[in-house]
């Protein structure tokens, strides 16, 4: 579907392309700038592919100066930008806007520096995130957040995202593990945020562009931590016959007062799914499982594993196996990590949702999404950060059939009402980009939006990086017509100010 901003959100420019080519040419090799439509095709959607726009231009620059002085002459035109990683984000953050530029951090893939002696890497924003871990590891050492998508994307747009991922539950998101980012702002200034110290001074700017989805300057060199491997790692995989019971454990094996380094549920659909996919060793015949992975010292995880087995069992699960190797452990997490793409194949398209909600809602949360799955006629496969009550629902539809976008959509807003509802929130690991920008204007009142908005123009006077993403408009939330949930229908004249 093409998309389009909405008014309130557009930048004019009235600039001519061909003498813009021209100017980017000064710095850039012509081979890094794509103006055809077919080699921008390539740019037209991230992963969240129900929405397209073909970018004005898209560059790839291979240094800092480069990109400064694309920011310079886009600055100086008024021509929004959108940075680009390996683009497998998923709510359309990455989506081109039709009269900006598509800045490509692709050719950014070095690995600048392996400090083992204070545990860090510093790293341009390219660098796939498996590839970190990949090139630590005869050291002994890892980087900590994992992405299912850790093959494909880059640090840059996991910071931008503020990404998680199975391990997140102990070592934390990006956020946690990075300690210091030098970003390129609009006007081409270019700033270093955080430190390689425990602390830095000043506002925490580094948790400020975490997660800010490119809307506050681009990130051209990061610095993040290294964790050691740990000693040993194992994983229960647990049977339920309902997913209720399923979710209700997750919450029983955190009150237990363990700390899992990951705690997943996938239900049935997706178990089968992931088991035709890859075999993974899962038992289709359960309604849900959960995998609860123990790790750190021997004997602390032999104490855990056998405290977590006891949980699970009290909490009505049919069957807790362990894996009984590490090849065994690793083709558990295989199954679930490949469980997108295996659901992928169940349908022509799927919706991935994305929303936290707190954990001892969880059952009811899951009860609630098979009721909506009925009322819509649409099959959900749930496969998701359990102990962290990050909820993946995956809505399966087909593109073709008049009218199932919109009725996946639909079905996708209410699951994020309900997140709402129940004191959660509407991002989880995602970001909002274009596909939960309205329901933004749920989970926050125009205090809060307008708050947003200020630090926005402190970094961005002229909102033109990455325009019509993450935070909505007055004018948008108006528009939806929800805004009163938490905050006032806005007055016209403050309307005027966004
Ligand atoms: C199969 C699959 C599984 C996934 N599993 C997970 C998961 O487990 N956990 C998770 O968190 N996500 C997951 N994702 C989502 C996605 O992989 C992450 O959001 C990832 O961080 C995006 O990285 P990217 O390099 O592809 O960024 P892109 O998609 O290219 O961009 C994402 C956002 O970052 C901005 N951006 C990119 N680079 C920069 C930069 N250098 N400076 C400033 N802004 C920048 C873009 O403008 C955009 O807003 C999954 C996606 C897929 C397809």
């Amino acid at each position: 579907m093409a998309y389009h901003l909405h008014p309130s959100e557009h930048v004019e420019h009235h600039v001519d392309k061909g003498l813009f080519i021209r100017s980017l040419s000064e710095h850039l090799k012509p081979e890094a700038i794509l103006s055809d439509p077919e080699d921008l095709r390539p740019y037209e959607c991230d992963g969240l592919s129900a929405y397209r726009a073909l970018p004005w231009l898209a560059v790839l620059p291979d240094s800092v100066e480069q990109v400064r002085q694309i920011l310079r002459l886009c600055h100086r035109h008024r021509i929004p930008v959108v940075a680009r990683g390996a683009g497998t984000g998923l709510s359309g953050g990455a989506l081109p806007v039709e009269n900006g530029l598509l800045l490509s951090l692709a050719k950014f893939n070095r690995i600048l520096e392996i400090d083992p002696e204070n545990r860090v890497a510093r790293v341009q924003p390219g660098v796939r995130n498996l590839a970190i871990s990949e090139a630590v590891a005869p050291l002994g050492l890892y980087y900590a957040p994992d992405p299912s998508s850790q093959i494909a994307c880059t640090i840059g747009g996991n910071i931008a995202e503020n990404s998680g991922g199975v391990h997140c539950l102990k070592y934390g998101l990006t956020v946690h593990n990075l300690l210091e980012v030098k970003v390129a702002t609009m006007d081409g200034d270019l700033v270093v945020v955080g430190s390689r110290a425990l602390d830095s001074a000043g506002y925490d700017l580094l948790a400020l562009l975490t997660g800010s989805e490119g809307l506050l300057g681009v990130i051209v060199e990061a610095t993040v931590k290294l964790l050691p491997i740990p000693d040993t790692a194992q994983v229960l995989m647990a049977s339920f016959d309902a997913i209720e019971q399923a979710g209700a454990a997750v919450a029983s094996i955190i009150g237990a007062g363990l700390l899992p380094a990951g705690l997943e549920l996938m239900d049935r659909l997706a178990i089968r799914a992931a088991e035709d996919f890859l075999h993974a060793g899962y038992p289709t015949d359960a309604a849900a499982i959960v995998l609860c992975e123990l790790d750190g010292m021997a004997e602390q995880v032999e104490t855990d594993l056998a405290k977590a087995e006891e949980t699970l069992s009290v909490s009505g699960a049919t069957e807790v196996r362990r894996s009984r190797s590490e090849a065994e452990r690793k083709k558990f997490w295989a199954g679930r990590k490949a469980a997108f793409p295996a659901v992928g194949r169940l349908s022509p398209d799927y919706y991935c949702m994305d929303g936290t909600i707190p954990r001892r809602r969880l059952a009811e949360v899951l009860r609630r999404i098979g009721e909506l799955s009925a009322e819509f006629g649409l099959a959900v496969a749930n496969v998701f950060h359990a102990g962290d009550g990050n909820l993946h629902p995956l809505i399966l539809y087909d593109a073709n059939e008049a009218g199932e976008l919109e009725k996946a959509e639909a079905f996708g807003g209410k699951i994020l009402e309900l997140c709402i509802e129940v004191g959660g929130t509407v991002t989880g690991e995602h970001g909002v980009g274009v596909e939960k920008i309205d329901q933004m204007c749920l989970q926050f009142g125009s205090a809060e939006l307008a708050q947003f908005h200020a630090v926005k123009r402190a970094f961005d006077p002229d909102g033109l990086l990455n325009p019509g993403k993450a935070v909505p408009t007055l004018h948008r939330c108006a528009e939806f017509g929800r805004m009163h949930v938490r905050g006032s229908r806005l007055p016209q004249p403050e309307l005027e100010r966004f």
